[in-house]
C-alpha cells in the first residue's frame, strides 16, 4: 500500500511538474531581470524601490507565471506570448482582442507612465512588464498557432519525453546547471555600439527576432527526435544573447519610464 502510494505521489509531482507554468524558466527571467537591474539608471532604481516596496526585480520576475494558479488572473492567459505564422509581420495580423505580449507590454507601459496610476496598479503591471519582457525574447513564444508555439510538438530531452516550447523555456537552460547570477556574468560579451542598438530597437524588432529564430527551431527538428547535448550547444550562444537583449531591453524601457 505505501509502495502504491508513493508511486501515485511521484506521479503526481511528475504531473506538477510537466505543467506549462513555467516559462523562460525561473532562472532565465532571473537573469533578464538581474541584467536588467546592473543597467538601470539611479533614478529608475530609487522610483522601482518605492514601487515594488523594496524588492528586487529578479524576485518579482517570475510573478505573472505564479498568479496562473488563480483563476482571478485567468485574463492575463494570454498575454504571455504572440502566436502567428512564420512568415507573418505583427504589424499586419488581426490582434488578439484578449491580447497578446506586445499588447500586454505597451499597456504595462502606459500604466506605469500615467501619473493617475494607483500605486497598486504601478506595482502590479511593473511586475508584468519585468516578465513579459522576458517572455518575448523566448522565441517559441512568437511561434505558431498550430502546435501552440511548440507546446504540440514532442520530443525527447536527453531520453524523456518533453515538448519543443518547454526544452526553450527551460530544459536547455537548466541543463546547463548554473544559478541565475552565474549565468548572468556567462554571457555574450558586446561591444558599446552594439548595447546602444540592442537598447533602442522596437518592440517590433523584438518580435522579429524571436520569429525568425523560431522559424530555425522548428525547421530544425523532427518531432519525437531526441534532442541532447549536440542541440544543446548548437543553440546555447543564441539563447544566451536571447536573454542578454531581454535585460538590456528591460532596463532601458525602465530607464526611460522612470527618467
Ligand atoms: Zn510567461
Amino acid at each position: 500500500m505505501k509502495f502504491k502510494l508513493i508511486i501515485s505521489l511521484i506521479s503526481l509531482f511528475n504531473v506538477f511538474n510537466n505543467s506549462e507554468i513555467n516559462e523562460w524558466g525561473q532562472t532565465g527571467h532571473r537573469v533578464i531581470a538581474q541584467i536588467a537591474q546592473e543597467y538601470l539608471n539611479e533614478n529608475a532604481k530609487d522610483s522601482i524601490n518605492k514601487i515594488l516596496n523594496g524588492k528586487s526585480l529578479v524576485s518579482v520576475s517570475n510573478f505573472a507565471d505564479e498568479i496562473k494558479s488563480d483563476r482571478k488572473y485567468d485574463k492575463y492567459k494570454p498575454w504571455h506570448y504572440v502566436n502567428m505564422n512564420l512568415d507573418d509581420n505583427y504589424g499586419e495580423i488581426v490582434l488578439n482582442k484578449k491580447g497578446d505580449v506586445v499588447q500586454a507590454i505597451n499597456y504595462s507601459i502606459k500604466i506605469l507612465n500615467n501619473k493617475k496610476s494607483s500605486i497598486n496598479e504601478r506595482t502590479f503591471y511593473l511586475k508584468l512588464l519585468i516578465h513579459f519582457i522576458g517572455d518575448i525574447h523566448q522565441p517559441l513564444h512568437v511561434g505558431r498557432f498550430e502546435d501552440r508555439g511548440g507546446n504540440d510538438i514532442k520530443v525527447k530531452w536527453f531520453g524523456k519525453t518533453t515538448n519543443l516550447h518547454r526544452v526553450w523555456d527551460s530544459q536547455i537552460i537548466d541543463s546547463h546547471q548554473m544559478s541565475y547570477t552565474e549565468l548572468s556574468k556567462d554571457l555574450p560579451i558586446l561591444t558599446l555600439r552594439e548595447i546602444n542598438k540592442i537598447k533602442n530597437d522596437s518592440i517590433l524588432i523584438w518580435v522579429k527576432e524571436s520569429q525568425s529564430l523560431s522559424k530555425l527551431i522548428y525547421s530544425d527538428v523532427i518531432s519525437e527526435s531526441n534532442l541532447g547535448f549536440h542541440y544543446k550547444y548548437k543553440y546555447l550562444d543564441k539563447l544566451k544573447l536571447r536573454l542578454l537583449k531581454g535585460g538590456i531591453r528591460l532596463a532601458s524601457i525602465l530607464n526611460k519610464i522612470f527618467s
